[in-house]
């Protein structure tokens, strides 16, 4: 369905938990977030109900996210669920890969052909900084193991953490050898990550880093496939084997193009990204709301969704308190 803006709503992430099996500096305190119990969390058929509304009001394309979401138990049977929704195409999944490798095949049949996966750098030892404790090989370990499997995508997401040592190069000719695409994320102002933004040694953009491969690669021109359903723009360089992906998260509102919506894991249902608040679809199931009043609660909050983001702005009312790791990016 049509937003407020006219844009296209089709996509929602569902973050399925806010636990997560690493602790990425600029996504998560060192201490982890507060626990939220189990009673508080969707369950996998609210979950599904959900999914049933958002499908009448034309959502198409689900991300399954988190916290890291292979950290809850049993998540490909929610996979293929929600994949049997009527209406919804892809079920597609954004881990930081760890526990990828022995999972790959149980999400495979689950029917998720399209996998992201974070990787912020190739060095292990940053790697394990980083995310407080991560071995990159487990990561390496969990793309090969997809990319084993015919006809699945995998895409890299890293994020532009504004140090010399993360070598961005890196992250793109790993994923020439592997035939997967690359993409850089520019760091959002969100949770921990304003600390570090603040305390980045470097600061630049999505398209400061497009250039930057230029000159390693040669001129890039934009490509009109993309292997995806967001924001981001896919460019060819004569000098490397496939495309490498952008996403100015804050340097360039994309706002105009946004097509999606967030669910957390405790029901709220967020139109945009930035701001805290959103349409509490635990208490609509469970003070009984029947599948119509669900359809109708999901149209209305896609009708009022924000027409953009204000990050970079110095009053923002109705700011996102929460970490990433608690929205699932
Ligand atoms: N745990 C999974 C993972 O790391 O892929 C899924 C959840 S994680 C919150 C989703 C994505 O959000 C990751 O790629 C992560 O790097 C990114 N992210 C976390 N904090 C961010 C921030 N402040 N700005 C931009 N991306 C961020
Ligand atoms: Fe966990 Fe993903 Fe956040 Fe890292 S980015 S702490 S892996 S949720």
């Amino acid at each position: 369905m049509l937003d407020g803006s006219l844009r296209k709503i089709d996509y929602m992430r569902i973050s399925v938990t806010d636990r997560c099996n690493l602790r990425c500096a600029y996504c998560m305190p060192a201490e982890g977030v507060a626990p939220v119990s189990h009673s508080d969390i969707l369950t996998f058929d609210e979950i599904v109900r959900v999914c049933g509304a958002a499908a009448s009001c034309g959502i198409e394309h689900i991300r399954i996210t988190g916290g890291e979401p292979l950290v809850r138990k049993g998540i490909p049977d929610l996979i293929k669920s929600i994949a049997s929704v009527p209406g919804i195409r892809t079920v597609s999944v954004t881990t930081n890969g760890i526990w990828l490798e022995s999972y790959a095949e149980d999400l495979y049949r689950a029917g998720v052909r399209h996998f992201n996966i974070s990787l912020d750098t190739m060095d292990p030892v940053l790697y394990r900084q980083i995310t407080r404790g991560g071995e990159l090989s487990r990561v390496i370990g969990g793309i090969d193991a997809v990319r084993a499997l015919p006809g699945t995508t995998v895409k890299t997401d890293t994020v532009l953490l504004g140090i010399r040592e993360q070598k961005l190069y890196d992250v793109a000719e790993f994923a020439a050898s592997r035939d997967i695409y690359p993409r850089y994320i520019e760091m959002m102002p969100i949770g921990c990550g304003k600390e570090w933004l603040k305390a980045a040694e470097l600061s630049y953009t999505a398209e400061d880093v497009r250039k930057m491969l230029a000159e390693r690669y040669g001129e890039p021109v934009r490509s009109g496939d993309s292997p995806g359903h967001g924001p981001a723009s896919y460019w060819k360089y004569p000098g490397f084997g496939g495309l490498i992906g952008f996403i100015p998260a804050v340097s360039c509102r994309f706002c105009g193009n946004c097509n999606r919506v967030r669910l957390t894991s405790q029901g709220l249902l967020k139109a945009c990204l930035q701001y805290e608040s959103g349409t509490d679809f635990r208490r609509l199931i469970r003070t009984g709301a029947d599948d119509d009043e669900l359809k109708i609660s999901f149209a209305e909050a896609v009708r009022r969704k924000s027409g953009m983001h204000s990050f970079g702005s110095s009053d923002i009312p109705d700011e996102e308190w929460r970490n990433m790791s608690q929205i699932g990016g």
